[in-house]
Order: structure tokens, then sequence, then C-alpha cells
């Protein structure tokens, strides 16, 4: 099986780094399935899960956004912050959570805050299905 090669690098260091025989994700503009020999692209991830299938094996890997680069032989993706399934602290993502979850419930919030918050309960409603693997 031909496979193509994953690199996962946030500003704290490489994630991950292996030969995939697929690749998918969630874009800015909907679902990406990458096979090797894909024709070179470049586009913002959402918040959500990567999904890398080898030997009949999914692995998954939470991304709080980001880019992605595919060239026909490697794909790249650079985010802010990104977890291997294993390595997601499930109860620093409960709390996370439980903060955001006050926080929208707040009245007279500022705009930004909102945002903030919005986007903080989405990184960890998705570090929280990536590590039960319900993506
Ligand atoms: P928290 O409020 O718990 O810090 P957050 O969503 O604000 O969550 P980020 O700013 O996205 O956190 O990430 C900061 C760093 O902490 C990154 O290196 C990220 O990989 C790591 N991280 C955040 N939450 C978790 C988690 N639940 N399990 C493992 N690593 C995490």
């Amino acid at each position: 099986m031909k496979t193509i090669k994953v690199n996962v690098v946030t500003p704290n260091g490489p994630v991950f780094e292996s030969d995939v025989e697929m690749v998918s994700t969630k874009a800015l503009s909907g679902e990406l399935g990458i096979l090797p020999g894909h024709i070179p692209l470049v586009a913002p991830l959402e918040i959500g899960a990567v999904r890398l299938k080898k030997d009949g094996k999914t692995e998954l890997i939470a991304v709080s956004g980001g880019l992605l680069e595919v060239r026909p032989d490697q794909v790249t993706i650079l985010a802010q912050a990104a977890e291997v399934a294993t390595d997601i602290d499930v109860e620093r993502a409960l709390r996370a959570k439980e903060r955001a979850d006050q926080r929208l419930h707040e009245k007279s919030q500022e705009d930004t805050d909102f945002k903030r918050a919005q986007l903080a309960l989405q990184r960890a409603i998705n570090r929280l299905a990536v590590s039960e693997r319900r993506m």
C-alpha cells in the first residue's frame, strides 16, 4: 500500500510524524481526504480531528485549528495546539469545558470574551471527543 508522510507541528515542537495510507480532516471548506499523490494544496483547518489510517488502524489527533499543506508525498499540519488521543488529559479538558460553559452563561459579557469562550469550549469538546474516539 502506498503511503504519504505526515508531520503535525506546533509552536512547542513536533507532535506526530509517520507514513500513513490516508489522512482525513475538516478544513474550513469541508471534509478533506488525502491519499498519496494528492495535488498540492494549502487549507486552513477548523478545530477538529485529524484521522490517520495505516494497516487497518486509525490514529486520531485533536487539532486546535491551523494550516494544512499537502504535497504529493507529504502532508504538513501547522497547528497552534495538537494532541494525539492518548496524550489528552481528560480531566483538564473537562475543567476547560466547565470554565467555558460558565463564561458563556454569564450576563453582560463583551463580544471578544464571548468568542474566546466559544473557541475554548470547542477545543475542550474536540479533545474529549478525540480521547473517546467519538469522531
Ligand atoms: P486549558 O484552558 O486547559 O489550558 P486550552 O484550550 O486553553 O485549555 P490551549 O491554549 O489550546 O489550551 O493549549 C495550550 C497547551 O496545552 C498546548 O500545548 C496543548 O497541546 C495543551 N493542552 C491543552 N489542553 C490539553 C489537554 N486536555 N490534554 C493535553 N494537553 C492539553
